[in-house]
């Protein structure tokens, strides 16, 4: 049964890479990193009812177990190539799997990344992708980088995805009044957010620090500052907004939404002045936009300031495991 699952895993994912020297069939691939790179190694694990609503639909679990490995990948200028999937499921489901291993394809194919093995057990539904990628020599994208007087800056826009998740609880209020779709643009992020590759690797050699939104702004650019021994300063003001996020909640529920709310997958970075004007045009060519939100400071952790430069403290800057 084991061995029908993952033929069938297989089956939708057989994208062929000249680098992979042997796939998934062996006890271990066989794999053939570029000379002159580094090899990026990202993991993560999505656990039922945690890292997606129970009842998700397995076409969306597939391409979110990626997407959020990508995006670790994304953050680091790296550029994916390879992929492990240790997949535990309740049963031997073969819908479940074909649906899953649709969505994970969907999304691999878009990246040109070859699933090169993994392992399939029993038990309560959980999914954790290995993903590896290079980087030129010495020219990944670290969070230890930046400097005082450095901008910072977001891709896309914050939010949204967990506004999506809002409208999948009953919350009443302004959530339940929301027209289709405008739920259904919210929704999309939340389920199938897109790792942005393409931005990361743009990013080399111009960024000085650079993090994904995974946990929520305030929490992940905390590393970052805690890294690289500075302050950092945000504007909400600045933060961007999605046309669907702007008038789906009042001013004050949406900031905090898209300080803490996390589950984003944009990237955070740092930037000296003299890069900006660079950075938001290849951005841009690279097909997501950046904004610049903030600056690096002296000093020690983020603050979240208003218009009056006042502090704005949140009830959480993001989310924690174990809390
Ligand atoms: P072993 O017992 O030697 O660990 P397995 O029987 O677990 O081997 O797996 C057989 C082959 O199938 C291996 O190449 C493994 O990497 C691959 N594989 C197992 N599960 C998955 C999966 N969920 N996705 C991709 N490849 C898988
Ligand atoms: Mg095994």
């Amino acid at each position: 049964m084991e061995f029908e699952l993952i033929e069938r895993i297989r089956a939708h994912c057989s994208l062929g890479r000249a680098d992979v020297l042997l796939g998934i069939g062996d006890d271990a691939a066989l794999l053939a990193p570029p000379a002159g790179h580094e090899l990026a190694a990202s993991t993560d694990t999505l656990v039922d009812g945690v890292h997606f609503p129970q009842g998700a639909a397995p076409r969306d679990i597939g391409w979110k177990s990626l997407a959020v490995n990508l995006s670790d990948l994304a953050a680091m200028g790296a550029r994916p190539a390879w992929a492990l999937l240790n997949l535990t499921l309740p049963q031997a489901d073969a819908d479940f799997v074909d649906q899953f291993a649709a969505g994970f394809a969907e999304l691999a194919g878009q990246h040109h990344l070859a699933l090169v093995g993994g392992d399939t057990t029993s038990g309560p539904l959980a999914v954790g992708v290995t993903v590896l990628g290079f980087v030129p020599a010495g020219r990944a994208l670290r969070r230890d980088g930046a400097r005082v007087g450095d901008g910072v800056f977001v891709t896309g826009t914050l939010g949204d995805a967990v506004a999506g998740l809002y409208c999948t609880q009953a919350r009443g209020g302004a959530w339940a009044q929301l027209g289709d779709s405008q739920r259904s643009a919210l929704l999309e992020r939340m389920r199938r957010p897109t790792p942005r590759v393409a931005a990361g690797i743009a990013l080399r050699g111009q960024a000085s620090a650079c993090i994904d939104v995974s946990d929520g702004l305030l929490a992940d650019l905390g590393h970052v500052a805690r890294r690289s021994g500075v302050g950092i300063e945000i504007d909400a003001p600045l933060l961007p907004t999605s046309p669907a996020l702007l008038d789906a909640c009042d001013e004050a529920t949406r900031i905090a939404l898209q300080a803490s709310g996390g589950d984003d997958y944009e990237l955070a970075f740092c930037a000296s002045p003299a890069h900006e004007a660079a950075i938001l045009r290849d951005l841009a060519r690279s097909g997501c936009g950046a904004t610049r939100i903030g600056r690096v400071i002296a000093g020690a952790g983020v603050r979240l300031l208003d218009a009056q430069r006042e502090e704005i403290v949140l009830a959480r800057s993001g989310w924690e495991h174990f809390a």
